[in-house]
């Protein structure tokens, strides 16, 4: 399955497998008066050499950023910088992109993934943050333990983007009833925005976009003390809308070959994504 079909499906949520294309995706979303976030594809690297290639295409890509003029970040994944060969060589490796985000004055975002990774990110985050400020993480309102780690990385003026979370976790650990998320969510936010930090508010949910503008506004919060973040691809409309209504908009961009995990939990998201893939899979007539 992971071939043509895929492929050519997965074109909807990915800007493409080249750093030109990410580039190009980033030059329109700039011109759509949008920022970016460029992700490239990859995770649970399985050996050193595969976690120093990764880290060295992160430096390319803020060397392409800067002399591109782009207004885009980076967005990593830690098991794609080895975290499951070891905390030091990811730290190292981490340590050396956020350095080099920090030359171009750039900031590096570190993804949230499974819960088994969870306090190693936090962790190598605060780690590589009590250096240098330019580096913020991901919080999963699906978690139980959210909340504390929101209070413990506003103490120390981390940045974070909030989002549902992404991965299949427990109820031990995660709230199983999506409403149950989406109120964690909202109460989240509302411990966010008021922090003074620059936060990211991550979601395609219009309950969730409504309820963080009604709390802005009711707490004198102004547009450009947060920004909305949503995935490439997904809620083009109501992604114009926001920034038609003058709110700031980071468009994820995630490229690369390593796409099939992303694009997995994609389709996981939402039953109708099942939908336009088995659709391709019927042949077309010439
Ligand atoms: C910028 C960004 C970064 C993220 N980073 C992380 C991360 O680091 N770690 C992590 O665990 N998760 C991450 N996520 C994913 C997130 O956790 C959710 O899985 C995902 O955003 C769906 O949740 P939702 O808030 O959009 O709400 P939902 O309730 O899932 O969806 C609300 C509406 O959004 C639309 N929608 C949502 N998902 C899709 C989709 N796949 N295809 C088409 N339409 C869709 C539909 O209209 C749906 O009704 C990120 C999401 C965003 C936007």
């Amino acid at each position: 399955m992971k071939n043509h079909l895929s492929r050519r499906v997965a074109r909807r949520f990915v800007a493409g497998e080249a750093l030109d294309d990410a580039i190009e995706a980033a030059r329109a979303v700039n011109d759509a008066l949008q920022t970016a976030s460029l992700d490239l594809l990859g995770e649970n690297v399985a050996d050193e050499a595969s976690a120093r290639r990764s880290a060295q295409n992160y430096l390319a890509i803020f060397d392409r950023i800067a002399q591109e003029h782009l207004d885009a970040n980076v967005s990593l994944k830690l098991t794609q910088l080895g975290l499951d060969l070891g905390v030091s060589l990811c730290e190292e490796l981490l340590d050396s992109i956020v350095s080099q985000a920090a030359r171009s004055s750039n900031f590096v975002r570190v993804d949230m993934e499974g819960s088994a990774y969870t306090q190693r990110t936090i962790d190598i985050v605060k780690s590589v943050r009590a250096r240098r400020a330019n580096v913020g993480t991901v919080m999963q309102a699906y978690l139980y333990r959210t909340e504390r780690d929101i209070h413990n990385l506003i103490e120390l003026g981390c940045r974070m983007r909030l989002c549902k979370g992404a991965y299949s976790e427990p109820p031990e650990i995660a709230f199983p009833k999506k409403a149950d998320v989406d109120a964690n969510y909202v109460k989240l936010m509302k411990i966010l925005l008021p922090s003074g930090i620059y936060h990211g508010i991550a979601t395609h949910d219009p309950a969730m976009i409504r309820a963080t503008k009604e709390f802005a506004r009711e707490k004198k919060i102004g547009r450009d003390k947060f920004e909305f973040q949503m995935l490439y691809g997904i809620r083009t409309d109501l992604q114009k809308q926001l920034t038609r209504e003058g709110y700031r908009l980071r468009i994820y961009i995630p490229y690369g070959t390593d796409w099939f995990p992303y694009f997995m939990r994609r389709l996981a998201e939402r039953p109708a994504n099942l939908m336009f893939f088995f659709r391709n899979l019927i042949p077309r007539r010439p």
